[in-house]
C-alpha cells in the first residue's frame, strides 16, 4: 500500500472530523486526488444547506470539475470517509472516476443511522417490491424527446 493512499485517505477522516467538531452537517469528507495530489475536497452540509444531494462525495466531485473545466473524472481517485451511499457511487460512475478508496464500510454508516445499506437493498429488488414507488406515464412521449437529442447533430455526449 502506497503512503499517499493512507495520507489521503486520513485527510478525508480529518475532513469529516472538521465537519463534526463545528456543526457543518453529517460526519463525512471526501476528497478527489490523482497521483497522489490533492485536486479538490468535500464535506458533508446536507443539514446546514438545506441540500440533501450534499453528501461529501458530490461536494468533492463538483470541486473538482469545476477546478479541471471538465466533467470526466478519468484518471482520479476519490478518497471518502466512509463508503459512498448509492447516490454518491452514481455520482462517481457518471464522473468517470478510476477508483473509490474509503475507510468506514456502509455497515458501519447504518450502525450510526445512515440507512445506506437499507438503500443498497431497496435498489436489488426488483421496482415493485421497492419502498419508492414508481410508474411510467406517457412513455411515448418521453421517448420521443430523447429521438429528439439523438438527431441533433451538434449534442455534446458524455
Ligand atoms: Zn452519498
Amino acid at each position: 500500500m502506497e503512503q499517499h493512499h493512507i495520507e489521503l485517505i486520513r485527510q478525508a477522516i480529518q475532513l469529516a472530523q472538521h465537519n463534526i467538531k463545528h456543526a457543518l452537517g453529517g460526519p463525512f469528507g471526501a476528497i478527489i486526488a490523482k497521483d497522489g495530489v490533492e485536486i479538490a475536497s468535500g464535506c458533508n452540509s446536507v443539514t446546514t444547506g438545506n441540500d440533501p444531494t450534499a453528501h461529501a462525495e458530490i461536494m468533492a466531485i463538483r470541486s473538482a470539475c469545476q477546478t479541471l473545466n471538465t466533467w470526466d473524472l478519468k484518471g482520479y481517485e476519490l478518497y471518502t470517509s466512509c463508503e459512498p451511499c448509492p447516490m454518491c457511487l452514481g455520482a462517481a460512475y457518471w464522473a468517470g472516476v478510476s477508483k473509490i478508496w474509503f475507510s468506514a464500510n456502509r455497515e458501519d454508516a447504518s450502525l450510526v443511522g445512515f440507512d445506506d445499506s437499507d438503500m443498497y437493498r431497496e435498489l436489488s429488488k426488483p421496482i415493485e417490491q421497492r419502498t419508492m414507488k414508481m410508474s411510467a406515464l406517457i412513455p411515448d412521449e418521453g421517448r420521443a424527446l430523447l429521438e429528439q437529442w439523438l438527431k441533433k447533430p451538434d449534442r455534446v455526449e458524455y
